[in-house]
């Protein structure tokens, strides 16, 4: 039996249009508009059309986006007042600073400049820190856009043998406290993982997020798994694909995302979302 293909671009939608609703709530209760700046440095054409969707998502749900777009050439020093300057002015609610940023320039120091408050990427220690320990944080979009499909697709969490493949702070290790905090039990996986593929085969949720074009096969996935491929590869002819080889899991999983149209889609969503949250703390802790 083939599993059931679970729908991120209409969660996503569903997840925007509710945003949209309580943006209008929120401009109406306090006449502040949420505003998002990002702030691209270079020219990555892959940045700047990942920069151009998070603009449009945020103005379909009325919220404002402002980009700046800076030159390769910025020094680390220029970037890091110009975050100053978005932290210190009250106006701006979400600061997302694209990545990767140019070589010379420390990445960390970037996201540990951002004031916690307005890191509606989710990716500064005080954030990743709070969500460690179980406080409210901005969380990491993708992880939390996956929390939302599970939970949207009601698969149950509590007791179940959880499998994350992959480790990095932006999306395996948020994900993996997240099914924590929901009672899952849970494996993380890596590259130095010893049989990789007997771990996984004990997953009643797996979730890949490696970056490497189909590597997880059908016969990796425990029959009547959910399956959430995180991954965005290019295959051997140029097409998007995910980690997982979809047409062999579908055969064994209950539910799957595919690529594209899965985790991508609720990865923007929930920025719309953490940029209202982040608004709406900042207007009542100024209350
Ligand atoms: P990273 O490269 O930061 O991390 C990849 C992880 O996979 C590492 O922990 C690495 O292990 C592990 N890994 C690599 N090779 C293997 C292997 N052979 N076996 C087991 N584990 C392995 O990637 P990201 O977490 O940033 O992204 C992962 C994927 O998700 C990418 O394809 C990315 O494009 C995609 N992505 C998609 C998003 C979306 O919105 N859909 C958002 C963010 C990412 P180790 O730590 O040991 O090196």
């Amino acid at each position: 039996m083939s599993a059931q293909i679970i729908d991120g671009k209409a969660i996503a939608a569903s997840v925007r249009a509710q945003v949209a609703v309580k943006t209008l709530e929120f401009v109406a209760r306090t006449g502040v508009t949420p505003c998002l700046t990002v702030v691209l440095v270079g020219e990555d054409p892959a940045s700047q059309v990942y920069v151009r969707n998070k603009g449009k998502a945020c103005s379909d749900a009325g919220i404002l986006s402002r980009q700046i777009d800076l030159p390769a050439t910025t020094s680390e020093a220029q970037l890091l007042s110009l975050i100053a300057e978005l932290n210190a002015d009250r106006s701006v609610h979400g600061i997302l600073v694209q990545l990767p940023v140019p070589g010379h320039i420390d990445e960390a120091r970037v996201i540990e400049a951002i004031a916690p408050e307005k890191d509606v990427d989710g990716f500064h220690p005080m954030n990743a820190g709070r969500l460690f320990t179980g406080g409210v944080s901005c969380l990491p979009c993708t992880p939390y856009g996956i929390m939302k499909m599970l939970e949207h697709e009601g698969v149950a969490l509590k007791g179940k043998n959880a499998v994350v493949v992959g480790r990095s702070n932006i999306v395996g290790k948020p994900m993996a406290i997240l099914l924590l905090a929901r009672h899952a039990t849970v494996t993380i996986c890596h590259s130095r993982t010893a049989d990789l593929e007997a771990v996984c085969r004990n997953a009643d949720i797996l979730v890949a997020a490696v970056g490497r074009a189909e590597m997880v096969r059908g016969s990796w996935i425990k029959p009547g798994a959910v399956v959430i491929d995180v991954g965005m590869n290019r295959n051997a002819e140029g097409k998007l694909c995910g980690d997982v080889a979809f047409a062999e899991a579908r055969e064994v999983a209950s539910k799957i995302t595919p690529v594209p149209g899965g985790v991508g889609p609720m990865t923007i969503a929930m920025l719309i979302q953490n940029t209202l949250e982040a608004a709406e703390r900042q207007v009542a802790a100024r209350a």
